[in-house]
């Protein structure tokens, strides 16, 4: 399996030139890693126009999607509008959402259906409650995994790409610091443990899970070392192209080092 690595730009960054030349610091260099690593990068709804025009190694993903295909709702974008921009993946569940938009575990669940309605692939982010402790966040996580594939058929819940990411671990929240490896390790071992209870061992020995909160190029190999963990979600550091390519290279040569 290709490792792979979620760029989350959130509102960033503030021109689409700016966007432009920070797209192109990273696709110009991703034909010396694509065959070992996947980067999908996820610009705000504003530049995937543009940036789709400029994408061949790198897949284009969204950050949010509205559950209905069209309709009067002020302000949304569909997932069958994505769809025909080239985008295939798309992040749901991120605590920023969770928080700032009031977003619950029923809308998440809604938001991934109708990504693989039209099979875009969901990137559901799991530890995001900001009332969660360190210690509680097994449980946290159960209960966010269990809502997103409430009722969903299994076949589509084997598309799925789930991602841990403790809200305390994420750079913009107030006294933010990384999991260490071997925490993120068990809790994505533990995304796995809950998964092949619905698609079975082998299908989800198969699925990537990622850890998410202050990757960068400092920190990467306490991560990229662990097997179970598959590939990141980067917030803060996929907004400089040189710090973003060393978590690339650096899960690219893990993934060497151990086939
Ligand atoms: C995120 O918000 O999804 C994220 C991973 O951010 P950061 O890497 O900045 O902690």
């Amino acid at each position: 399996m290709k490792k792979l690595i979620v760029a989350n730009w959130k509102m960033n960054p503030k021109t689409s030139d700016e966007a432009r030349k920070l797209f192109l610091g990273i696709e110009h260099r991703m034909h010396f890693f694509n065959d070992k690593a996947q980067v999908v990068l996820c610009p705000p709804f504003i530049y995937l126009p543009q940036l789709s025009l400029y994408s061949h190694h790198i897949r284009l993903g969204a950050q949010n999607l509205h559950a209905k295909d069209s309709g009067a709702f002020t302000g949304e974008v569909s997932v069958a509008q994505l769809s025909g921009l080239r985008v295939t993946h798309v992040i749901l569940g991120h605590s920023e959402r969770r928080i700032y938009f009031g977003e619950t575990d029923s809308q998440v669940r809604e938001k991934i259906e109708a990504a693989l309605r039209h099979k875009m692939i969901p990137v559901v982010c799991l530890g995001g409650d900001p009332k969660a402790s360190k210690g509680t966040m097994k449980r946290l996580v159960t209960k966010q995994f269990k809502a997103a594939v409430n009722g969903l058929d299994k076949k589509l819940v084997g598309k799925i790409i789930f991602v841990y990411e403790p809200i305390w671990a994420i750079s913009t929240f107030k006294n933010a610091e990384p999991a260490t490896g071997e925490h993120a390790a068990e809790l994505t071992l533990h995304i796995r443990d809950l998964l092949e209870k619905i698609v079975g061992t082998v299908h989800a020995a198969n699925m990537p899970i990622l850890y998410g909160g202050s990757v960068n190029k400092a920190n990467v190999h306490e991560f990229s070392k662990f097997p179970t963990i598959d590939g990141a979600l980067v917030g803060a550091a996929s907004l400089d192209s040189d710090n973003f390519m060393t978590v690339v290279k650096e899960f690219h040569r893990e993934s060497i080092h151990k086939t």
